[in-house]
């Protein structure tokens, strides 16, 4: 279909084999496979993480306001360039979203002074994205909820093997939420991971899993367990062993799979950084290893972003735009606070292909057509 595809996933031998492991188990519901994951995923994170593996990263934040205890008539700043989960999962708890704006044209991560500017008497917390897998300023960040008392969730869809100065993203915040989906970092189809290092909070985050059940059916099936209590209301917002199994494969890849990137966006790096009809966000990037999730580049104004997609589609490159503008979705199209360079980047992003499989030749490609369009 396309000469160039968006995204690929990588798996090989070690995905089809722990698949059939699982298969031939016989045990397909939340278990050992996914004990493994988290301990592994804690692991990984470092910083004394505890780690509960979920059903995808929307179920991951939508666990981590209801733990929080946000509802109705609290605020929660929540980003102006991300995806919609964010703003979704803030709805459906009863909270107002308030957006906070970008920083700049080169750096997309929330902006502290707008965040702090926003915070008011309602304000419970601040959700933050890391884009593309590019650290916030988590000094910042950190330091100004601190001061005004208000819990720190952070989006680490985008996240996993990037670091802030050393420190992994997703240790910083009360909760964290991992997204496993198709074309993450780690791809298991659906699957996320929700990460505290509060104790108390990841009991109560167990029990919203899980139906507020005291005994998991695992437990129960091994004869551990005869019948369970229901401590509080929850949901079923569980894991899967075989979404798990990908998912220990995919985190021992992950550090390859990311160098790989790394080179390919090098690559971009070169071919485009003197195209003068276009930006590279983040190209000067000093808060921490990124991970290189994406790889969007900023369109200048002279240039029709329809058109650059619709020669790109013509020549068999497949490209996305992340994100489109919040506010021009029907369902929010009453969120009034201001985001303007948010509001310009989602007018003129574009996200070309990258995935760890992809070759130099294909940036190439890529970036020859692109070329051909943008000088
Ligand atoms: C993918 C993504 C999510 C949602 O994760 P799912 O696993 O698809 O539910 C949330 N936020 C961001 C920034 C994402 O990229």
């Amino acid at each position: 279909m396309w000469r160039v595809q968006l995204h690929k996933i990588d798996y090989d031998e070690r995905e089809f084999n722990i698949v059939n492991e699982v298969l031939n188990s016989g045990w397909l519901a939340i278990s050992e496979k996914t004990q493994n994951f988290e301990t592994a995923f804690a692991r990984f994170l470092g910083h004394d993480t505890k780690c509960l593996a979920v059903s995808n990263g929307t179920a991951a934040l939508h666990m981590a306001l209801l733990a929080l205890d946000i509802k109705d008539g609290d605020e929660v700043i929540t980003p102006s360039l991300t995806f919609i989960a964010d703003q979704n999962v803030t709805n459906m708890v009863g909270a107002k979203n308030i957006l906070a704006d970008i920083t700049s044209m080169d750096d997309w991560s929330m902006d502290p002074d707008d965040i702090e500017s926003k915070i008011t008497p309602k304000t419970k917390a601040v959700m933050i994205v890391h884009y593309a897998g590019f650290a916030c300023d988590m000094e910042r960040i950190s330091a100004l909820c601190k001061k005004h008392n208000l819990f720190l969730i952070e989006d680490c869809a985008h996240t996993p093997g990037a670091d802030y100065n050393n420190r992994a993203l997703g240790t910083f915040g009360d909760v964290a939420a991992f997204s496993f989906f198709a074309n993450k970092n780690i791809a298991v189809g659906e699957g996320g991971m929700i990460v505290t290092r509060n104790e108390k909070l990841l009991e109560n985050l167990r029990l919203l899993r899980s139906h507020g059940m005291s005994v998991p059916s695992f437990d129960r099936f091994k004869g551990r367990a005869i019948s369970y209590d229901v401590i509080k209301p929850g949901l079923n917002y569980r894991i899967n062993e075989i979404s798990s199994a990908l998912g220990l494969v995919q985190l021992e890849k992950l550090r390859t799979s990311n160098e790989k990137r790394k080179k390919l966006v090098e690559h971009y790096y070169k071919r485009l950084d003197d195209v003068s009809s276009i930006s590279i966000p983040y190209r000067f990037f000093t808060r921490g290893k990124p991970n290189y999730h994406i790889m969007p580049i900023l369109l200048r104004d002279s240039l029709d972003r329809a058109a650059v997609i619709e020669s790109m589609k013509q020549a068999g490159i497949q490209t996305s735009i992340h994100y489109p503008a919040i506010q021009n979705f029907s369902a929010y199209k009453d969120i009034i606070n201001p985001a303007p360079k948010a509001e310009y980047v989602s007018a003129h992003e574009l996200t070309l292909p990258l995935y760890p499989t992809m070759t130099i030749e294909e940036v190439d490609i890529v970036c020859d057509e692109l070329i051909k369009y943008c000088v």
